[in-house]
Parts: structure tokens; sequence; C-alpha cells
């Protein structure tokens, strides 16, 4: 594995926090500068932290330049449900921060990373083993504003030859941070509900299938795709990637097999079900697989063992 010198955006968030160290542990502390918005990050005191705004072009060219970056890993945004409640913000956010990156990427001749998302996808798209090629009409400022953004990485990589790679993550389920405002946080709180109380109230209803990924896989898939032979990548906007196709019953279902006495009760949110209802049940992954060889390791089984395991340390931690 070449090294490489990261700038990381968005990285105080759910993935950004779990990224960064492991990107640390690959390419060494000092490479991977961590950025955000955010004043008193946690991934300070491992490696450089800067204080950076995406939508400040200016400040992102110069933090690019001043740590002679050859990768930028753009992650800050403004999630699905917390974009549907401010679409002005988001579009401000996930489009020019996005734009801002490309060109310090297109400047600093860098390799560059976004995470796309199932939000990519609309009503109008197939919904069972959805096509990496398919129609795209998403319901969603933030549907929107991901599926510009897979556009935007075609057209930086023809037109400037810019090596742009990217993900189409469906919802990720991590112990470690908090999700930051998706439609599919409820799986995540419905881990940490089961432990902590014993019963959990779903804003998304029953037999509502989505797209879901255990983090470490989400890590390792990043992580692959930014080291995959560039002749071979066939997608430069971004990959659908997926580990299973879950509803809150089964994930319920699965928890029961470890804490028996775990209820759920579904008190679906109007704006949240419409945007699951307009989002995959369960996307073909085959071009992930053949171009680079994607293959998630946790299944719905093993990823409840990990999380309860985890959470319930954690608990005991703290009491
Ligand atoms: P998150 O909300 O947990 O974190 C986003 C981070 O971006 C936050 O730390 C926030 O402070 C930062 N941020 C917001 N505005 C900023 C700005 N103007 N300048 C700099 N930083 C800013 O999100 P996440 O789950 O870590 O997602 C990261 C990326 O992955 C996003 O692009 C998201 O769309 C994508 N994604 C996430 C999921 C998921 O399930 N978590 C699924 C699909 C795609």
């Amino acid at each position: 594995m070449r090294m490489r010198t990261i700038l990381v955006t968005g990285s105080e968030g759910q993935i950004g926090s779990e990224l960064v160290p492991a990107l640390r542990r690959i390419y060494g502390d000092s490479n991977v500068i961590a950025s955000d918005i955010k004043v008193s990050p946690n991934s300070a005191g491992q490696g450089p932290y800067e204080r950076l705004d995406v939508t400040d072009g200016r400040a992102l060219m110069e933090t690019a330049k001043k740590y002679r970056v050859d990768t930028i890993i753009h992650l800050a945004a403004l999630l699905s449900a917390t974009a549907e409640t401010k679409p002005l913000a988001a579009w401000q956010i996930n489009m020019n921060g996005l734009l801002n990156a490309l060109e310090a990427a297109r400047e600093c001749k860098c390799r560059f990373f976004m995470p796309s998302s199932i939000g990519v996808f609309g009503p109008a798209t197939p919904k069972k083993n959805t096509p990496q090629v398919t129609v795209q009409r998403p319901a969603t400022m933030y549907g929107i504003n991901k599926l510009s953004g897979e556009l935007l990485c075609d057209y930086y990589h023809r037109k400037y030859g810019v090596d742009t790679r990217g993900l189409r993550f469906p919802g990720l389920i991590s112990h470690a941070a908090p999700p930051g405002g998706g439609t599919t946080d409820y799986a995540v709180e419905m881990y940490f509900a089961a432990v902590e109380r014993g019963s959990y109230t779903s804003y998304i209803a029953e037999g509502t299938y989505l797209d879901m990924m255990y983090m470490p896989d989400a890590i390792r898939a990043v992580i692959q795709l930014l080291e995959a032979d560039e002749s071979r990548l066939t997608c430069r906007n971004a990959y659908n990637v997926t580990a299973m196709s879950v509803s809150p019953e089964m994930i319920a279902e699965a928890i029961r097999r470890h804490i028996p006495t775990f209820t759920v009760t579904y008190c679906p949110d109007p704006a949240r079900q419409a945007i699951a209802d307009s989002w995959p049940d369960g996307m073909d992954c085959s071009a992930a697989q053949a171009d680079w060889g994607f293959r998630p390791e946790y299944d719905l089984e093993k990823m409840t063992e990990d999380m309860l395991s985890n959470i319930a340390a954690r608990v005991r931690q703290s009491t």
C-alpha cells in the first residue's frame, strides 16, 4: 500500500470518528488531517486537526495546500432527515461544500472520495435488487444533493482527470458514534434501547425494508476502494454497496435471540417514513464485487451479536 497524506472533512461525525483512527493506523497519525466545523474535536490529540467549514472554499484549498495532501475524503454533509428540515442549508453544505472539495482535489491533484447514499434513488427506481445504473429521480433534498454530487464526481473525472471514487452507502450501524440525522438511525437506536431500557418505539413502520451495513464493513470498503487499481474502476460516480436488507421487526427478532424480553412498538413518523418508502429495499452490488472485490463480513446475526456486546460493555463501564 502506498503512503498517502489524507484530508478528511466532516471528520467528527458517525463515519469520520471511526474512519480517521482506521486511516491513521494504516497511513500514520500525522498523515491523516482530520477537519470539521466543530470547535472541540474528539479526534484531537492523535493527529492533526483543523477547524474547517467546507463552504469556505478558500480555507479548504489552503488547508489542502498547507499539508500537501494527495487524497481528500469528503464526509461533511447534512444527512437525509436533517436536510429535509433545512433544505437550503443542505444545498449550501452538500453542494457548495462538495464543489469546494472537488476544486481542491483538482488543484492539488488529489485522489477524491465521497460517500453517496441509497438516497440517490427515488419512488420510480426498481426497489428490489436495485441496479447500479437505473432510474434516479430522488424525492428528497438530500437525494438531489447526493445524485448531483455523483454527477459532479463523474464530471470532474472526465473533464479534469480527477481520480474520483464513491460508494452509495446504505444505513450504517455503529455502536461507537451516534448517527447524525439519517432515516436509518432507528436501527442504531433500537440496539441501544434494547440494552438500556428493554423497549423501543420505532419511527419506521413494520415491513419497511432498507439496506444496512455494519460500520467495520463500511470502513473496510472505503479503504479498499481508495486503494483499488484505477484501471479496473468502471464507475466514477459511486458504487452500490450493502450487506443486508432488513426491516425493523427483523432487527428486533435478531435482538430477541439475545434479549428475549425486548419489545418494540411502532409509531411511524410520516416525514421519515416517506423518505424510507422512496428508497430501495435492497441494492445489487455486483459492480463493486467485480471491479474491486467488495465483500462485507457482517450479516444481521453477526452484527447484532457485536453491537449488543459492545453496548453492554459500555453500559457496564459507565455504571
Ligand atoms: P454525520 O452527520 O455524523 O457527520 C457529518 C459531519 O459533518 C459532522 O461532524 C458535522 O459537524 C460536519 N459538518 C457539517 N457541516 C459542516 C461544514 N459546513 N463544514 C465542515 N463540516 C461540517 O454524518 P456521517 O454519518 O458521518 O456521514 C458522513 C458522510 O457519509 C455524509 O456525506 C453522508 O451523506 C454519507 N452517508 C452516511 C450514511 C450513514 O448512514 N451514516 C449513509 C450514507 C451516506
